[in-house]
């Protein structure tokens, strides 16, 4: 027998006693987990290592984006605390946030009135103009990225990070269903032509994310039966969807100026700050510098 003392722990282990799972996303398993140290409690994502999944290369990737992002420090961001790799699996310890994410959120919710929205839309854009300005690009803001505190009203915490880059963009097409709604055109169709507006990915996501808020809907028509190219070039926004939620005006062109086809004419997200719809908000919740 092996006094309990004896048993080495590895790993995670060492320092954090795993307690129940939050939720699996397309490739991690969530952890809620008790820092033994502090008592604290934090959220640990469990990325599995098999060969298949993370190549040698892709894990030295994903290891220099994590002290990228362990730098970030932003009240509407998923705080990463600490990265512990091993043999099998690499542990991102991060903030706990307890609400649920903003899919949820918005299907109880059927739809998000614009005095809802408005304030988690400056929460977002406040947070994605903070990454973009220290040069990193989110590349997969969805609303099942998106986490809530379970405050009332709510605080958004955008969470998921980086993580898109390292996993190629085909693994990334095939595990998606019916055209995406929140992927950049210039990301579905890969066309490098915009390698240098590489940020405004993060914007289409946003005006999708927000047209979803605003109506419970997908923003877009979608024709199945049409290859995804075509799909992609030739679908409309939905807009009458905003229309019968009531959507004002400013909202509307808010949407618009987001969900742009070519990212050169696409609002950047220093300048949805600025949006006559968002500012009123966003000065009532940031501080605009
Ligand atoms: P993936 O990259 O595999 O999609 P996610 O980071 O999206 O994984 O996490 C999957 C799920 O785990 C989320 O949808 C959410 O339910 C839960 N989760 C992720 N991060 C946290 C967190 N910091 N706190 C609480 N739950 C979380
Ligand atoms: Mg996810």
């Amino acid at each position: 027998r092996i006094p309990a003392a004896a048993v080495e722990l590895k790993g995670i282990h060492v320092n954090y006693i795993m307690e129940q799972e939050l939720g699996k996303g397309s490739f991690a398993t969530v952890v809620k987990a008790l820092h033994r140290a502090s008592g604290q409690y934090f959220a640990v994502k469990v990325i599995p290592r098999p060969k298949s999944l993370l190549q040698p290369n892709t894990v030295k990737m994903l290891e220099r984006e994590m002290a990228i992002l362990r730098q970030l420090d932003h009240p509407n961001i998923v705080k990463l605390v600490d990265v512990v790799p091993s043999d099998v699996e690499l542990c991102l310890v991060m903030e706990l946030v307890t609400g649920g994410d903003l899919f949820d959120y918005i299907l109880s919710a059927g739809y998000l009135p614009e005095d809802r929205a408005g304030p988690l839309t400056a929460e977002l854009c406040d947070a994605m103009a903070y990454i973009h300005f220290k040069g990193i690009t989110h590349r997969d803001l969805k609303p099942e990225n998106i986490l809530l505190t379970s405050t009332n009203p709510p605080v958004l915490k955008v969470a998921d990070f980086g993580l898109a880059k390292c996993v190629d963009s085909q693994t990334m097409l095939r595990t998606m269903c019916g055209t995406p709604s929140y992927l950049a055109p210039e990301v579905v169709l890969q066309d490098s032509r915009h390698s240098g507006y590489d940020q405004k990915v993060d914007s289409w996501s946003v005006g999708a994310i927000v047209f979803a808020m605003l109506t419970g809907h997908s923003a877009f028509k979608d024709e199945e039966d049409q290859p995804l190219p075509k799909r992609m070039k030739e679908r409309t926004v939905a807009w009458e969807h905003m229309t019968d939620y009531e959507c004002s005006q400013e909202a509307c062109d808010f949407v618009n100026h987001l969900l742009q086809f070519e990212p050169t004419s696409r609002m950047s997200q220093a300048d949805a700050l600025r949006h006559p719809w968002l500012y009123p908000t966003y000065c009532q919740t940031g501080v605009p510098s």
